[in-house]
């Protein structure tokens, strides 16, 4: 035990308080975790603190956090199996997933050990005569880093490593679902060399643990990826200081298919939009909408092949698609379902759990295909996060993009076309943070990601992820100073 990290130890929570964490394919205990109160936070917000006013963070050069961040990018490479293992216990995705999410991850920490001493600021041409100015960037300071369990590692890693290149110190929390992967990456850190206090951790749910911490006057940024309702209290907590913010929400993803796309790519693709990860992901191409005249032909192959993806237990050799999260969320896809139905979706495949008796204690569902599906419905207006892809056409392009830009979300979509020209004349005119072009899915260090509209503010990866965590300060000197007389008492 002892899984909170403090000002450079692992400590129990001040009040003794535990979380059991579930195992998604059977239910089944997997740990019991310490879970921080009020106090717990309160103390790894002062040791945040403390190493950032007065600890030796502060003076680190670029070279030295760059070499830190390589260190734990080093660890992570030795300790992968390890940490996909956890990863694909604790979430229920299959092994590969979780070893290409330790992988990203890998990435993004080398990614921004390269870019942490890149950019140390410009000097500005004033026009001022004697005039010496200049931009030079400083860490923001106390970062409350808060992420959610579908990519529990990922999430998390795109937000530390910028935040710690930048010279900030953080506060973070993972999902009270899935925080044991999370737990071993703070391990790495602490092995890298972190100094103390740069790095604490704090685990326990939203409630008990992340409001206090986004309402702790001892932070100046909270990050947060998670959902839009927990945004927007986030934001307004974060509003009472004025504190920085960054919010990275949900998405409801467009995949828009031309009849003149390559049909069996489109298909696979639009399989892996929807499916991968049971569909528990922000970008995922929950909503398919097919060119009229492929559509029969589009969703028979589709259904065809949902229905034989292989369910199972995430670590077990040759399974496609693991359980969903937890209980609570698969009865919420559930709800999904039914008023789908209620509203005139048309059932094609999936709609139900699994009959296999080795996935009954699981929390499985499956691949979910609703046909004759239109905007006015919830399950194409609102995000299920769940195995399930609704299914709307259009005539043309025009209604294809006004079908596409028609959400409160913006985060990602896809166009589908053998035509380059229309691919570049939609990409243009789609509403979303994300556009990709006979693909789907792929991101890398180097891109920004994030979302128009409800999706969020602001970006990560990419310049811009480290910028998030970055201020920018103005220094003029005047290299030639004599009064300047502007006020003169009345004497001219
Ligand atoms: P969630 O909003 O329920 O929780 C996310 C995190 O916030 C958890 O760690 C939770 O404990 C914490 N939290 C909850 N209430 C809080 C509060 N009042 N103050 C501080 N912290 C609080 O989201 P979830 O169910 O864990 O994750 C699913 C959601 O995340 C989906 O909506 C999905 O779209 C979104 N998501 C977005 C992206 C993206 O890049 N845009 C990526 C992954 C997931």
């Amino acid at each position: 035990m002892a899984d909170l990290f403090i000002n450079g130890s692992w400590v129990e929570a001040a009040d003794g308080a535990t979380r059991v964490v579930l195992d998604p394919a059977d239910g089944s205990v997997l740990a019991t975790v310490d879970e921080a109160g009020k106090s717990d936070v309160d103390e790894a917000v002062r040791a945040a603190r403390a190493a950032f006013d007065s600890g030796p963070w502060r003076a680190s050069t670029a070279a030295e956090r760059s070499r830190l961040l390589r260190a734990v990018a080093g660890l992570l490479r030795e300790n992968r199996a390890d940490l996909a293992r956890t990863e694909s216990l604790d979430t229920g995705k299959t092994v590969p997933e979780a070893e290409t999410d330790v992988d990203d991850i890998t990435a993004v920490f080398d990614y921004y050990a390269d870019l942490a001493g890149k950019d140390s600021g410009r000097v500005v041409d004033t026009g001022v005569p004697g005039s010496i100015s200049r931009i030079v960037y400083e860490p923001i300071g106390v970062c409350a880093l808060i992420a959610p369990w579908n990519y529990p590692l990922l999430q998390m890693s795109w937000k530390l490593a910028p935040a710690l290149a930048a010279g900030n110190t953080c506060v973070i929390k993972p999902s009270e679902v899935t925080p044991l992967a999370t737990v071993e990456l703070v391990r790495l850190a602490e092995r890298a060399g972190l100094p103390d206090g740069v790095l604490n951790l704090v685990l326990g749910d939203g409630a008990g643990t992340g409001a206090p911490l986004v309402e702790h006057p001892g932070v100046d940024m909270v990050s947060f990826t998670g959902g839009v309702e927990t945004g927007k209290r986030i934001m307004a907590a974060a509003a009472a200081d004025v504190k920085n913010i960054a919010l990275e929400l949900g998405g409801k993803n467009p995949n828009v298919v031309f009849a003149d796309a390559d049909f069996e790519t489109a298909v696979d693709y639009a399989l892996n939009a929807a499916f991968f990860h049971s569909g528990q992901v922000c970008s995922a191409g929950a909503r398919l909408i097919v060119e009229e005249p492929v559509r029969d032909r589009f969703v028979d192959a589709l259904v065809e092949r949902a229905s034989a993806i292989r369910l199972g237990r995430g670590q077990d050799e040759g399974v496609e698609v693991g359980p969903l999260v937890s209980q609570a969320h698969r009865a919420k896809v559930e709800r999904y379902i039914a008023k789908a139905r209620e509203e005139g979706a048309v059932l094609r495949c999936g709609g139900a759990r699994p009959d296999d008796p080795a996935l009954a204690d699981g929390f499985f569902l499956e691949p979910t295909i609703f046909d004759r599906c239109d905007r006015t419905m919830s399950i194409v207006r609102e995000e299920v996060f769940g195995p399930v892809l609704s299914v709307e056409t259009f005539t043309g392009e025009d209604e294809a993009v006004e079908l596409a830009n028609d959400t409160e979300y913006g985060l990602a979509g896809a166009v589908w076309t053998s035509d380059a020209g229309r691919a570049q004349r939609v990409a243009a005119r789609l509403r979303h943070g994300t556009i990709w072009i006979n693909d789907y899915h792929p991101y890398v260090p180097q891109a920004e990601w994030g979302g128009f509209g409800k999706s969020g503010i602001g970006r990560e990866l990419g310049p811009a992820g480290l910028e998030e965590y970055r201020e920018s300060k103005h220094i003029w000197q005047n290299t030639d100073p004599a009064p300047m007389r502007w006020f003169d008492g009345g004497k001219q």
